[in-house]
């Protein structure tokens, strides 16, 4: 008996989007399919590793196509682990690949242009609607006891499943094309896709009794021997992206043990490269027998975002993930993995510093994870780190903040923030501002671990402008005006007890009357902001008040103040931390603001 059932909601929009799309790569649909069919035997033979009581195939594997021009027709079909029931209404009609909320999100973004989405999603068998109104699916599980099953639909909200007739293990999808995509029921349009998309498939392709790819595996060719086309198209079949990669990595290792490995730097940040459910990693090969999809523990976090496979002969098949975890082959391999990376992309930085830079923009914030978290290879990442600063529009390396420091600046200096438009018109940049001295700015939440990672450059200490260490300018106006303020200063900090560590005079302001700075030793107030984001205790910042004792309301207050006017200063005198919060873009307490502000209000008006 026949169910009908409705695709998830995200489907339907997907479906609806390939149904209308004038995507003009409609021919990567077999990619997909014959991808699907590879992954489908990689699994059959892992799982009957373990499992002797799997039904066995019939023939040895293959991925077979075949077509009916009269019908208008294109089968593809393997004997590879194949579908239940159960798994068909899963796996056919909600998405697999990525995490579903993200999707949603990015596809109403977007709205109906197809294009990116069809690419980055890489829609896998969905992708068969581009030319097909109609898809059936017949599937013979491997599991012992399993039934055929039979799977339809026209790429419109519903699909239906009944009994299918399937008699051996694996699945046939059958393809009934459009009118106007009639042109590939036909051996020489299929053969040249295949050529082009699928050739490296590790499994044979067959068509009318011929095998039409070439099939070896390309991580154990020569470098040489392999084209950048032969890349591309690799990188393609591996990770169902459509864009090509940035820049890729093909190398042998013979000691402590042997791998090879193929792995790509993609061109772009995936939209889901942060999100909770993305399978990360690369895939693990034992002599071309894939041991697993996603093998994490290959790569630290930080490397998240680079793609490939790995194949290591002395892996054990029979190993469950948690033993793989900790075993001192995959510890040795990822050593070196690391240690490849890096050195790749310390070439391009190098070489290529523009595309450097372009890398940087998208996956500079992943990478930058790995000054806290690797140690062992914080000095290979310091230099390809690049940051925003004060003195430059573009981005800054470490080596050229250094050479070019000024004389007498013995330091490096930054300022950390969440919004560098923000930050730019942070008081605490005045001084330096004044002495043009550079200040690297720092709005990436993940700064505030770097520089805790990193005291120093090449010898030279990195310090936040924004601490209350900051050496004192010899400059005797400023000394008397400071002198002058001191009893000021006294009772200012009286008034603001509890709210504030401790108040001082400055040099640092220019232009400002008071500013806000972290205390010597204390957890920075943006670290503060950020780890109260992530919902993590948080210790308090102990902040301090700094007020320029030259600002003429600076100078006013302390005449009032000594003269003994405390009343007509006390309001203005409170309002000097508010604006101390309001310029570093941080006033929480905005009904006490509004209470003090209509104080003086009042008070100016004459009321
Ligand atoms: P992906 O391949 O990225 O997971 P698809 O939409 O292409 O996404 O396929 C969804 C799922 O359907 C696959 O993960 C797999 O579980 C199942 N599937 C598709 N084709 C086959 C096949 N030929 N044999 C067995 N399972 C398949």
């Amino acid at each position: 008996m026949s169910e009908t059932m409705s695709f998830q909601a995200e489907v339907q929009q997907l479906l609806d989007l390939v149904v209308h799309s004038l995507y003009s790569d409609r021919e990567i649909f077999l990619r997909e399919l014959i991808s699907n069919a590879s992954d489908a035997l990689d699994r059959a033979r892992f799982t009957a590793l373990s499992k002797p009581e799997l039904l066995p195939g019939e023939g040895d594997p293959a991925v077979t196509l075949s077509f009916n021009k009269d019908l208008g027709t294109i089968t593809v079909s393997d004997n590879g682990i194949g579908l239940t029931k159960e798994e068909a209404i899963e796996h056919l009609g909600t998405i697999a690949r990525s995490g579903t909320k993200a999707f949603a999100k990015v596809l109403k973004e977007r709205g109906n242009s197809a294009e990116g989405l069809i690419g980055q999603f890489g829609v896998g068998f969905y992708a068969s609607f581009m030319v097909a109104h109609r898809v059936e699916v017949e599937s013979l599980s491997g599991e012992p006891g399993s039934e055929a099953v039979h799977w339809e639909s026209d790429g419109g909200g519903t699909f239906s499943v009944d009994a299918g007739k399937r008699t051996t293990r694996g699945t046939d999808v059958t393809l009934h094309l459009r009118a106007e995509s009639q042109e590939y029921a036909d051996q020489w349009k299929l053969k040249e896709i295949v050529e082009k998309h699928s050739d490296f498939v590790q499994y044979p392709v067959m068509l009318e009794g011929e095998r039409v790819n070439q099939s070896t595996a390309l991580w154990a060719k020569n470098p040489k021997e392999v084209t950048e086309d032969e890349y591309i198209a690799f990188y393609k079949h591996i990770t169902g992206d459509w864009r090509r990669p940035a820049f890729w990595l093909h190398f042998r290792s013979e000691a402590p043990f042997e791998f090879g490995a193929v792995l790509y730097f993609p061109e772009e940040r995936p939209f889901d490269l942060d999100h909770p459910d993305t399978k990360k990693g690369l895939k693990l090969y034992q002599r071309r027998v894939l041991i697993q999809e996603h093998a994490e523990q290959l790569l630290p976090r930080y490397l998240r975002f680079v793609r490939g496979v790995v194949d290591a002969p002395e892996v054990s098949l029979n190993v469950s993930r948690e033993i793989l975890q900790n075993t001192p082959i995959i510890n040795a391999i990822k050593k070196q993995l690391v240690k490849r990376v890096l050195r790749r992309l310390t070439e391009i930085s190098r070489e290529e510093p523009e595309n450097w830079l372009k890398f940087w923009e998208s996956f500079g914030g992943t990478l930058k994870e790995g000054v806290a978290e690797d140690g062992d290879n914080k000095e290979s990442l310091l230099p390809l780190l690049r940051f925003r600063s004060t003195t430059a529009e573009g981005w800054r390396d470490l080596a050229t903040v250094k050479a070019e420091l000024k004389e007498g600046q013995d330091a490096i200096w930054y300022l950390t923030g969440l919004d560098l438009e923000r930050m730019k018109s942070n008081p605490q940049l005045e001084r330096f501002r004044k002495k043009g001295w550079e200040v690297l700015l720092l709005s990436d939440p993940v700064d505030e671990w770097v520089v805790m990672n990193v005291p120093s450059f090449e010898t030279i200490p990195l310090k936040s402008v924004a601490k209350a260490d900051l050496p004192a300018d010899e400059d005797p106006i400023a000394e008397e005006a400071k002198k002058q303020a001191e009893p000021f200063v006294g009772w200012l900090k009286g008034l603001l007890t509890g709210q504030v560590e401790d108040v001082r005079t400055t040099t640092r302001l220019t232009d400002s009357p008071a500013v806000l700075v972290d205390g010597e030793g204390a957890v920075s107030a943006n670290m503060e902001r950020i780890l109260r984001a992530a919902r993590q205790d948080a210790p308090k910042a102990r902040r301090i008040l700094e007020v320029n004792p030259e600002h003429p309301l600076v100078r006013k207050l302390v005449v009032l103040q000594t003269a003994g006017a405390t009343e007509q200063a006390e309001p203005v005198a409170k309002l000097l931390l508010d604006y101390a919060r309001i310029a570093e873009g941080n006033l929480e307490d905005t009904a006490g603001f509004a209470k003090r502000l209509q104080l003086l209000m009042l008070q100016a008006s004459g009321s």
